[in-house]
């Protein structure tokens, strides 16, 4: 098997998913430190993990970008992906997500399962990447490994198997038994009597996999770890457990077991199936013709990086492939080995692995390339849409252009950040999934153009429904170039609550190319608004008629001019609705803190849900409107001595009180 030349069942494609400061990055550098691909330990505390390499980065002590590190572990390879845990940057974990053959769910033992965890999780079982989790933080005297295995039963629903268990000495935890082998590591010797029932749960667990197991465990026969092994790589790979693994990034204990356990029973390339858009299978097989999906850009002073994984065939230096965006073909100039912020180039990259491409094109993330002549379509990728916007204030007209260039970039390489002009100041107008993806996006544009840039304050983006059905007409008629072109469209929306962005329904027409792009057209119409700029929402609006001129970029011209007449009515006849978002916000601070926070949600109009206190700590639940939260972090602060944080989750939205 051309896999096994590889080494492909010894490779890993990991990611790592955690609710910010859980310790993600910490646990990425004691990785690369223990594998030996660094000498010294990168610290999160001192801007000085490798894998936070992004300046923005370094200063606010958190991950943005999905950087890629590799190491070898034990006869194994690993390519790491470090994913951004803060709520903002979605796109960039659904990204990641695809491209991974397994994941890492880190928690923080303080404080268990958070409501990013519970997201993260969500996205995970999308995508049904096989996981492990990681409690980590075990040397904090106030970690709890109970409570977080029975949040991670009951708020995530999964079937948590513990394959270690913390020793205790009081608060402290002095070692780790490994339920698997049987044996406990650490200071002192524990009586087995102790760590007997969970280490029947795990063998209980295996023995759905393998029915001699259990009876050898009743007959007093020892079963091998091997066997156990195997029988929880084919639970985990089938996603029916989910094996927690503990121990303490920052103090480096447990670490290297879990490196040993993704190995074992995380999935290589060859256990994940790869389908394309029309559900085919891609053969992961290095000499087959070439396949793969960018999944990520990354600009450099001198050029850009494009991150491939590659599903099928072998990609070399100098091969020229398709793209699924592009007519002309893309020459792979060369193949690199990222290792966050350093390179090593290589000749080619093959089925199964992960290599970063400079090529001669520009390439767009989600993008399928593809050997000539054999075309694979693999994800269109689609991502949430943005919930805020804000205006990029400009000084000067020579500024200006410099500066529309760079956000256009940035804009490229993220495609939850939007790029529009604002209609009255025809300023650039950005928007993005909250306040810090903005404010990092202004970081980077002024690091781009080697200049301060002012960003107005952020605005809710609303959306608009219809309160009943409408139909509407629309007609255009144009002179181009001495032509005289004309399009009539019909339309008619249906409103349909709790569909989520607008879609669109029936277009039949006899030619298909023009019906393509009819839909094309009438879709980004929907979503930059029918009347104004919110995006039409919770409708269904199908083409009941289009005739006219509809083919070519000039047809496209008027067929587009005549959507946007028939959208404007619709709107009007239809009896539109503002609508805006609410969210979930889930605020912990200090107990003595907790009535400031409490009077400072109520005045916010927040409906509060629920409130817990418990060891010092209040966690308050409860909904409000999306826009009574901007600005929330930094007076949450001021309230609660710095201690207190917030998680914000869309619920949905609704319509806009007191507007008339
Ligand atoms: P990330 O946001 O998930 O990438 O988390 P970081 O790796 O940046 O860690 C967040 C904070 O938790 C930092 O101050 C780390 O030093 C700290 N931290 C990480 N792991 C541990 C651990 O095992 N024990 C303790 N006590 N602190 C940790
Ligand atoms: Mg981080």
């Amino acid at each position: 098997m051309t896999g096994e030349k590889r080494g492909l069942t010894r490779l890993r494609n990991i990611g790592i998913v955690a609710h910010i400061n859980a310790g993600k990055t910490t646990l990425t550098e004691r990785f690369l430190f223990r594998a030996g691909k660094q000498r010294f330990m990168g610290e999160v505390d001192e801007g000085t993990a490798t894998m936070d390499f992004m300046p923005e980065e370094q200063e606010r002590g958190i991950s943005i970008s999905a950087a890629v590190a590799n190491l070898d572990w034990r006869g194994f390879h690993l390519n790491l992906i470090d994913t951004p845990g803060h709520v903002d940057f979605t796109a960039e974990v659904e990204r990641s997500l695809r491209v991974l053959d397994g994941v890492i769910l880190v928690l923080d033992g303080v404080a268990g399962v958070e409501s990013q965890t519970e997201i993260l999780w969500q996205q995970v079982q999308t995508y049904a990447v096989p996981a492990l989790v990681f409690i980590n933080k075990l040397d904090r005297e106030t970690c709890d490994f109970e409570a977080s295995l029975i949040a991670l039963t009951e708020r995530l629903g999964c079937a948590a198997l513990p394959l270690v268990l913390p020793c205790k000495k009081g608060d402290e935890v002095v070692g780790l038994i490994d339920l698997v082998e049987g044996v406990s590591i650490g200071e002192q010797e524990v009586d087995s009597q102790m760590w007997r029932p969970s280490r029947q749960a795990v063998i209980e667990v295996c023995a759905d996999y393998d029915e001699s197991i259990m009876a050898d465990y009743v007959d007093g026969v020892t079963v091998e770890p091997s066997r156990l092994h195997r029988a929880l790589r084919r639970a985990t790979l089938g996603g029916s457990v989910l094996p927690v693994l503990a121990g303490s990034a920052l103090l480096n204990r447990g670490v290297d077991w879990l490196l040993t356990a993704v190995c074992r029973y995380l999935p290589s390339p060859l256990d994940r199936s790869v389908v394309d858009v029309e559900r085919v299978r891609v053969t992961v097989d290095e000499d087959a013709p070439f396949c793969g999906l960018v999944f990520k850009l990354q600009s450099e002073s001198d050029g850009r990086l494009y991150f491939v994984r590659v599903y099928s065939g072998t990609l070399r230096t100098g091969d020229s492939v398709q793209g699924s965006r592009r007519s002309d073909s893309v020459r792979v100039e060369s193949i690199w080995r990222v290792h966050a912020a350093h390179q090593e180039e290589i000749q080619e990259v093959s089925a199964g692995d992960v290599g970063a491409l400079r090529v001669d094109a520009d390439l767009a993330t989600g993008e399928t390339l593809y050997a000539t002549g054999h075309e694979v379509l693999l994800e269109p990728v689609s991502f949430p849409q943005p919930v805020l916007s804000t205006r990029v204030e400009t000084v000067n007209a020579t500024d200006a252009d410099t500066i529309a260039v760079a956000a256009r970039r940035l804009c490229r390489e993220d495609p939850t950040l939007v790029l529009g002009e604002d209609e009255e100041t025809g300023s650039l107008l950005v928007s993005g999934m909250g306040e810090l993806h903005l404010s990092v996006f202004g970081e980077r544009l002024a690091a781009a153009v080697g200049k301060k840039v002012r960003l107005s304050p952020p605005r809710v983006l609303l959306h608009e429904t219809l309160a009943q059905p409408a139909t509407a007409s629309g007609e255009c008629l144009r002179h181009l170039d001495g032509e005289r072109l004309s399009a009539r469209v019909e339309l008619s929306a249906e409103p349909s609550p709790g569909l989520g962005p607008a879609e669109v329904g029936a277009v039949t027409l006899e030619d298909k190319g023009a019906e393509e792009m009819v839909r094309r057209l009438l879709r980004s119409q929907l979503q930059a608004g029918m009347s104004g700029p919110a995006a039409a929402h919770d409708l269904v609006v199908s083409v009941t008629a289009a005739a006219g001129d509809l083919l070519g970029p000039r047809g496209e011209a008027v067929c587009g001019e005549a959507l946007a007449i028939a959208c404007r009515k619709l709107a009007t006849s239809g009896g539109p609705i503002q609508l805006e978002p609410y969210v979930d916000c889930t605020v912990t601070c200090p107990a003595e803190t907790l009535s400031w926070a409490l009077a400072d949600l109520r005045s916010r109009g927040a409906r509060i849900t629920r409130v817990d206190a418990a060891k010092g700590k209040a966690t308050i639940r409860g909904e409000l409107r999306f826009s009574a939260v901007l600005g929330y972090t930094t007076e949450l602060r001021s309230l609660t001595h710095g201690l207190g944080t917030v998680q914000l989750r869309p619920t949905g939205v609704r319509p806009v009180q007191g507007a008339g």
